[in-house]
């Protein structure tokens, strides 16, 4: 394929960021050709996402980004409930957030939340254990690792307070989900082409022709976008644009535990999702009676970012343990399972956990990257502000110096995109964690 009228976009990755934005490009007009090196939509680091959807972020821009999203989400869901074909199947439990200092009891959440008129509730200790049955709200903080001697030692107290945000969920299937929107960009003209690789973006004088694939052939079009998850830097070098970006992406190793929900609490299907800063975990419900339990990224962890994001190890390590015997902190009747089982991928990680959504300095090469663990959830609306960034600088806008500001349509605000520029310094206000 070479000629350049057979594409005006070509998206490099069809993970839920590739898809959804192809869905929002075509749905505008837009010939869109998706290209992806594995069998089908949605295998990338997408098919190993907890899926959590939720609003609270520790910056104005990704509160308003998230709620935005969730009302998406919200609308498959009445999709699916009048019988209509959804991308997603997305279960509304909420999510409650226990209130510590180490996540500065949530104050500036709150903040953000009032700002938009996002809904939360503050549960009080008989509150929560209503809801949680059993529960051990001992504070142990800082979270600390088995091995540590002074692991399960109580640091005094308990944790008084959480917020519960009900706009919050899950989706259960991912991978499904990206499929799903594939299915919908299909629909509106955009084609995909599975196992192929880029392995060259192709330039004429500074601005994007297309892209080159392993097998040599080439497939030309004026934009193209690094859609590319944990493999985003390998295009970025293929461009030669690594030394501009002051974010720089890197895929960290990641793991979910899944085990027995503990006995006396009832998770399935309707949660709640816990988020427990206190003991550097988070718990999502699943389907038959179990959850996940995921890290917060404690600072005990090792940060573990590989070299090689496709042939990594996939195997369960201590990390697993770790994660599960915290939670048996919270959970004193969690079955744990001998062996473990759960998943492990990577997070496409910026240096402050904030994506990149952002043109480069070469004309018509766009960035979707960086999501950094926390941006499944925004897919929707990330693919929206990608779009009309697209079209802004397409239109001439000048982007990096005049920041293309986007209108979020359910969120009802407008937000500076150049807070997602490859250009800003790293954001002081984010949490530098998975939660954004
Ligand atoms: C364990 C885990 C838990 C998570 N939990 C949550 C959560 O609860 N909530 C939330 O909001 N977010 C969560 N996330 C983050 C979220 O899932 C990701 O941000 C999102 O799925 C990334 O989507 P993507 O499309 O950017 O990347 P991917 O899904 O990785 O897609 C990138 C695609 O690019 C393709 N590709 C790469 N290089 C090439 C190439 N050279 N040629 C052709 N194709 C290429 C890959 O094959 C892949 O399909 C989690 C992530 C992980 C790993």
């Amino acid at each position: 394929m070479t000629a350049s009228d057979q594409a005006d976009a070509l998206v490099i990755g069809a993970g839920i960021i590739g898809t959804s934005l192809a869905r929002e490009l075509a749905g505008r007009g837009w010939r869109v050709i998706v290209v992806d090196r594995n069998h089908a939509p949605g295998m990338g680091s997408t098919s190993s996402s907890s899926a959590v959807i939720r609003v609270h972020y520790s910056t104005f821009e990704g509160t308003a980004l998230a709620w935005d999203g969730y009302h998406d989400w919200l609308e498959q869901k009445d999709r699916a409930e009048r019988g209509e074909e959804a991308v997603a199947r997305f279960v509304h439990c909420g999510c409650l957030v226990m209130e510590t200092p180490e996540n500065g009891f949530l104050e500036r959440q709150k903040q953000f939340c009032r700002a938009l008129g996002i809904p939360f509730e503050e549960w009080d200790r008989e509150k929560i254990l209503e809801r949680l049955p059993g529960y051990d709200l001992t504070r142990y903080a800082p979270p600390r690792r088995i091995d540590d001697p002074a692991f399960g030692t109580p640091a005094g107290g308990e944790i008084e307070r959480a917020t519960f945000f009900p706009t919050a969920g899950y989706v259960t299937d991912p991978q499904g989900a990206a499929a799903g929107l594939a299915r919908e960009a299909e629909a509106l003209g955009a084609r995909f082409l599975f196992r192929r690789s880029v392995s060259g973006i192709l330039e004429a004088g500074r601005h994007v022709s297309g892209i080159r694939l392993a097998d040599g052939s080439e497939i030309h079009a004026p934009v193209v976008v690094n859609a590319a998850g944990p493999s985003s830097f390998r295009i970025n070098a293929m461009a030669g644009i690594d030394d501009e970006i002051r974010v720089p992406t890197r895929p960290l190793r990641q793991e979910v535990a899944h085990v027995p929900q503990p006995e006396g609490i009832d998770f399935s299907p309707a949660g709640p999702i816990v988020s427990d800063s206190d003991i550097g975990c988070y718990v999502r419900p699943d389907h038959g009676g179990n959850i996940l339990v995921g890290s917060e990224m404690p600072a005990c962890d090792p940060r573990i970012f590989v070299e090689d994001e496709i042939g990594f190890d996939r195997s369960h390590t201590d990390q697993w343990t770790n994660q599960v015997w915290r939670y048996a902190l919270r959970a004193p009747r969690l079955p744990i399972p001998h062996h473990p089982s759960g998943v492990v991928d990577l997070y496409d990680v910026t240096p402050d956990w904030i994506p990149i959504y952002d043109r480069t300095s070469i004309d018509g090469l766009y960035l979707a990257i960086g999501t950094s663990g926390n941006q499944f959830k925004n897919a929707f609306s990330a693919a929206r502000l990608m779009a009309g960034l697209i079209e802004y600088c397409e239109n001439g806008g000048e982007h990096d110096t005049r920041p293309h500001r986007h209108a979020l349509p359910h969120a009802g605000v407008a937000i500076d995109t150049g807070f997602f520029s490859r250009l800003r310094e790293p954001v002081n206000e984010s949490s530098r964690s998975v939660l954004g």
